[in-house]
């Protein structure tokens, strides 16, 4: 059975890549009926970030991709905090250490950055391990009176000299490391957690992952987890990796960063973070007024396409069409015009039902409080195609609502003329008559009406439009009148032209 997993470290927001890595591992478990194991890497105490697991919870719930097993749904192989593990891990270093793969290295903090400042090119291994303090270096008997006294220490991997390590990854195919390149990786830390390396490769296999999908950055790791398989005597369960391509920034040029969406005005996390440390909060796509499933549409396409033109996916039909084959090795740039234009498509597609909540969500943050569920479905129905974002719908819909605030006087002012008002005057008297108005009526006496006055009907209609919404925007001012209503129409034009 297919078996994904993502793993984040909690340590802040999830930007685009993180979001992509789990749309790419979900995509891939539900394409084949598999499990998405949701696993929290928390074993770097130092990094660890207060709520950045509850927003990593929360985010996954907002996109709709819920993991199948996860530190607050359980799963058959809990806990799924690796912090909670932490028993299950000493024992594999300890092995690994008896059979001559790691070792005990004692070096101090101290010691260790006095190195890196006197030996050019200093790596933690083959070249210099000789030089330092630890078990390869020092005899038995000093190491076991080092050991015997807990003197504090840590268990490195003992990379092999002069060999080639490579795997067969899904989407960039062969990949090969020389393993002299590769510092001995500490696998074990002096307060007893594993990292990442030893803790990612115990867990993939006692939680029977078969395949892991996750960001390019993560390759160089690779032949130490390779070698930690191969080692423990777990080759034949290691998952197959595939190594997604990175998020570039707009230009191409670079790995796209949380900088880049402050310098260029864009959101790159999926939901706003804020960081408490730095009392920094950074913007999100979803308080932006994206819809998820425009976002998730916008991710699958950063690296990935069906072979067709077709850009506007369900996450059905994401999960039929998905396929590794088609994940592209080189970056994606990412583009925020057409992030947008996502948004706005699926604004225009989604039915007024699904928006509805939305909407109302969005105008009670202005203060506008809708009762007439009938009207909102109207209005929401006329305006959705002119909306980008979800807070779109106040400009486009709280007029609807509440009388302008403000008007663009700009735009009528300098031309308006004593004619102007005998006919807003006439036309009021006009509305007055009516018992209810339709759009189509109100437009053929409109103009007719402006006929008899001697007044072009444009001369007139921005006007009109003008004193019911504010300004030169809106769909079809007669669908405006109309769905305003007659008194409330009297009452817009009488309080403009006062
Ligand atoms: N904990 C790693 C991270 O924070 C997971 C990398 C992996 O998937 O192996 O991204």
């Amino acid at each position: 059975k297919v078996r994904v997993r993502f793993a984040p470290s909690p340590t802040g927001g999830l930007h685009l890549g993180g979001v992509r890595t789990v749309l790419f591992n979900y995509l891939f478990a539900k394409k084949h009926n598999g499990d998405f194991v949701l696993r929290i890497e928390d074993t770097d105490q130092t990094r660890y970030v207060e709520g950045a697991e509850q927003y990593i919870l929360d985010c996954l719930a907002w996109c709709g991709l819920q993991p199948d097993e996860s530190p607050v749904a359980g799963g058959p192989y809990a806990p799924y905090r690796q912090s909670e593990r932490k028993a299950a891990y000493r024992q594999y270093a300890e092995q690994l250490v008896m059979q001559g793969h790691a070792y005990y290295a004692f070096d101090t903090a101290e010691e260790l950055d006095k190195n890196r400042k006197e030996i050019p090119n200093f790596q933690y291994g083959l070249a210099h391990r000789e030089a330092l303090r630890n078990s390869i270096a020092l005899p038995q008997h000093e190491v076991d009176a080092l050991l015997d006294a807990h003197t504090p220490h840590v268990i490195r991997i003992k990379m092999p000299a002069d060999e080639t390590v490579s795997f067969n990854d899904l989407i960039r195919g062969h990949v090969s490391f020389e393993t002299n390149q590769v510092d001995d990786k500490v696998l074990l830390k002096a307060d007893g957690m594993p990292t990442y390396h030893l803790a990612v490769v115990v867990d993939d296999f006692l939680m029977k992952i078969t395949h892991a999908f996750r960001g390019e950055e993560w390759l160089p790791s690779a032949p130490v987890h390779l070698l930690l398989w191969e080692y423990l005597g777990w080759k034949a369960d290691m998952p197959q990796w595939a190594h997604l391509p990175l998020i570039l920034k707009p230009d191409g040029h670079g790995k796209l960063s949380k900088r880049d969406g402050a310098r260029l005005g864009f959101p790159v996390y999926a939901m706003s973070w804020f960081d408490a440390k730095t009392d920094e909060l950074t913007p999100g796509f979803r308080e932006l007024g994206f819809l998820p499933e425009a976002f998730i549409n916008l991710l699958a396409t950063l690296g990935w396409n069906d072979g067709t033109d077709q850009e506007i996916f369900t996450i059905d039909e994401l999960i039929e069409k998905f396929s590794l084959d088609r994940v592209s090795k080189a970056g994606a740039k990412f583009d925020f015009e057409k992030a947008k234009w996502f948004s706005a498509e699926w604004i225009k597609r989604s039915s007024v039902d699904s928006l509805k909540l939305a909407v109302s969500t969005v105008l009670a943050d202005k203060g506008i409080v809708v009762t007439d569920d009938a009207k909102l479905e109207t209005v929401i129905n006329l305006i959705k195609d002119r909306c980008v974002v979800l807070p779109d719908f106040y400009q486009q819909a709280g007029y609807f609502f509440e009388q302008p605030k403000e008007y663009d006087l700009n735009a009528v002012k300098p031309k308006w003329t004593d004619a102007k008002t005998d006919f807003f005057g006439a036309f009021t008297g006009l509305l007055k008559a009516e018992n209810t108005i339709e759009a189509h009526d109100l437009e053929a006496k409109f103009k007719a009406l402006a006929e008899t006055k001697g007044l072009k009907v444009g001369d007139v209609m921005l006007p009109f439009r003008i004193m019911l919404v504010g300004g030169k925007f809106g769909p079809h001012v007669f669908d405006i009148a109309a769905l305003l209503g007659k008194d409330e129409t009297v009452s817009r034009i009488g309080k403009a032209v006062e």
